[in-house]
């Protein structure tokens, strides 16, 4: 357990109130004073407060669980278990394990003539970091930048989600108890609180929400210019080939689709299918549903919608298409049947999605799958490409030519190949987005190196052939200056005389 001037961090006793808004500058400069004091927390210190972090996620678990089904109105333990709590744990784990090799200094090249110095480059914490976090996934989302953060070296306040309140003021009460104010800390409100956030002078904000939000999150850091990462939202699209509407793709876009009722962010948004395809696409992913989920929406496995505005909004999105002429088709078992949960909004399928539907023009959030269909591979890309580049990119099928041809003529943040989400799982590559859908990345040594500040560092040797090149100038300047052109270009220059320039 932590000291802070002798007191444990879980004698905190003038710390139950919530940290607001208006504290949270005060709380910079404590947290910024801190740091400058500390200078650069070793190996050992960083390992302390991740094993310190493991401890508290472990020890919490069934409180997290709980916090969160009540947020949403009904969330599967199980649910929270497999997308937040083994994220939280197994980043965790990566981190720890790799943080030596990552807080190593790198040697770096050195040019011909100062070949006597040494150069390296050293990733220094950057200082206090912000984290601002959404409430879709309000553990994981707050608990891995912020694991990430403390990695790195840096002190950390967070900003969780208003719409998550339980779970917001649980992870409040769980960090108070873990960390003392000037390491982690968070504070708690809505929107006016998130904009005074975004607008404090910190060493790194690191964002994750909608698209919208992170416009103005960035346009606050500006004034500071604070450097960002954006993790944000879009239309993760899911390419089907032709021929392979299977067992094993259906499962996983069902799962990718449905898991947290498709309140995620890399979920698969829309479907593309051959149109030969289409039926058989249409009847498994019903029949898919309904092994998945044998109680419909009232199965225990299945997530609420977390507010009546995100439930109307789904609505709205159905009716539109329903309206335009599109076909809407309740998947799954009894897909009417959830009495007594609330918002569950049963999974849909609308086939034939035009793009003046609703539902293609804007990022769903929910268990509605627009399906349209594809003649030729070429289309499809085409067709990915005329849209905002996403955050997440599937595709089933062989590691054929066209697969080939999707990964090198589409961008997106990044691609599952006959999965979906699985690659939020990997530890060792980057998660981020790529313009709408995002700026920057973390996890993995991306996630370190967000973090930390490189440090460019040259060491001057005894012996440096540069200084020939110090004034006054004259014929030895000029034999280094031939010798070192001649060296880089391969052939020698001269410099115009002063005259002729
Ligand atoms: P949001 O943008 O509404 O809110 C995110 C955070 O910003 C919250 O803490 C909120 O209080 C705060 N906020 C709200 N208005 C603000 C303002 N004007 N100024 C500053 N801060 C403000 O997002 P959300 O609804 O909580 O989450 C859903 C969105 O997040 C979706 O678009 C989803 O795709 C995206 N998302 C992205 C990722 C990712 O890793 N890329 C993960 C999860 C969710």
């Amino acid at each position: 357990m932590s000291t802070l001037n002798g007191i444990r961090s879980h004698d905190f006793d003038f710390y139950p109130e919530p940290v607001h808004g208006t504290d949270a500058q005060a709380l910079l400069e404590r947290q910024r004073a801190a740091f400058l004091k500390e200078a650069r927390p070793d190996h050992d210190q960083r390992k302390a407060r991740l094993a310190r972090l493991r401890a508290a996620v472990l020890a919490y678990r069934s409180e997290v669980e709980e916090a969160i089904s009540a947020d949403f109105g009904h969330r599967s333990r199980h649910e929270t278990g497999i997308m937040e709590l083994v994220g939280v744990i197994q980043a965790i784990d990566y981190l720890t394990r790799n943080l030596r090799r990552f807080m190593r200094p790198e040697r770096r090249h050195v040019g011909f003539i100062y070949r006597s110095g040494r150069a390296y480059v050293e990733y220094q914490p950057k200082g206090v970091v912000g984290v601002m976090a959404p409430w879709n996934y309000p553990f994981s989302l707050t608990f891995i930048p912020l694991a990430t953060a403390l990695a790195a070296g840096n002190r950390v306040m967070l900003k969780p989600s208003e719409l998550t309140p339980r779970t917001s003021e649980l992870i409040r009460r769980m960090l108070a108890d873990t960390f003392p104010l000037e390491e982690v800390a968070v504070v708690i409100g809505g929107p006016d609180v998130g904009a005074a956030f975004s607008a404090l002078a910190f060493d790194h904000l690191f964002f994750t929400g909608s698209t919208q939000v992170g416009r103005k999150v960035m346009k606050a850091a500006s004034e500071n210019l604070v450097p960002v990462t954006l993790e944000l939202g879009g239309k993760s699209p899911v390419i089907v080939a032709r021929g392979h509407v299977d067992d094993r793709t259906m499962s996983s876009i069902v799962f990718g689709k449905l898991a947290n009722a498709g309140q995620t962010c890399v979920a698969p948004d829309y479907a593309l299918i051959h149109e030969q395809d289409r039926d058989a696409f249409v009847a498994q992913y019903k029949a898919t549903v309904a092994r998945f989920y044998p109680n419909g929406p009232a199965s225990d496995d299945y997530t609420s919608i977390v507010s009546d505005r995100h439930y109307d909004r789904l609505t709205l999105l159905v009716e539109d298409a329903r309206h335009k002429g599109a076909s809407v088709i309740a998947a799954g078992l009894k897909p009417e049947s959830a009495a007594g949960k609330p918002r569950t909004f049963p999974p849909t399928l609308i086939v034939g999605a035009r793009d003046d539907l609703m539902v293609m023009q804007e990022e769903i959030f929910g268990p509605i799958l627009p399906v349209r269909t594809y003649r030729t591979m070429v289309e499809a890309i085409d067709y990915v490409n005329r849209r905002p580049r996403p955050l997440a990119l599937y595709y089933f099928g062989a590691r054929d030519a066209e697969c080939e041809s999707l990964l090198e003529r589409t961008t997106s943040g990044n691609v599952g190949i006959n999965n979906t989400i699985m690659h939020v799982a990997q530890d060792d590559l980057p998660f981020g987005g790529v313009g709408p859908s995002g700026m920057g990345a973390y996890h993995g040594l991306e996630g370190f190196r967000a973090m930390s500040h490189a440090k460019g560092v040259f060491i001057q040797g005894r012996w440096s052939f540069a200084r020939l090149l110090h004034a006054p100038f004259g014929k030895l300047a000029d034999l280094a200056l031939a010798a070192t052109l001649r060296k880089a270009r391969g052939r020698p220059t001269g410099y115009p005389s002063k005259a002729s320039s």
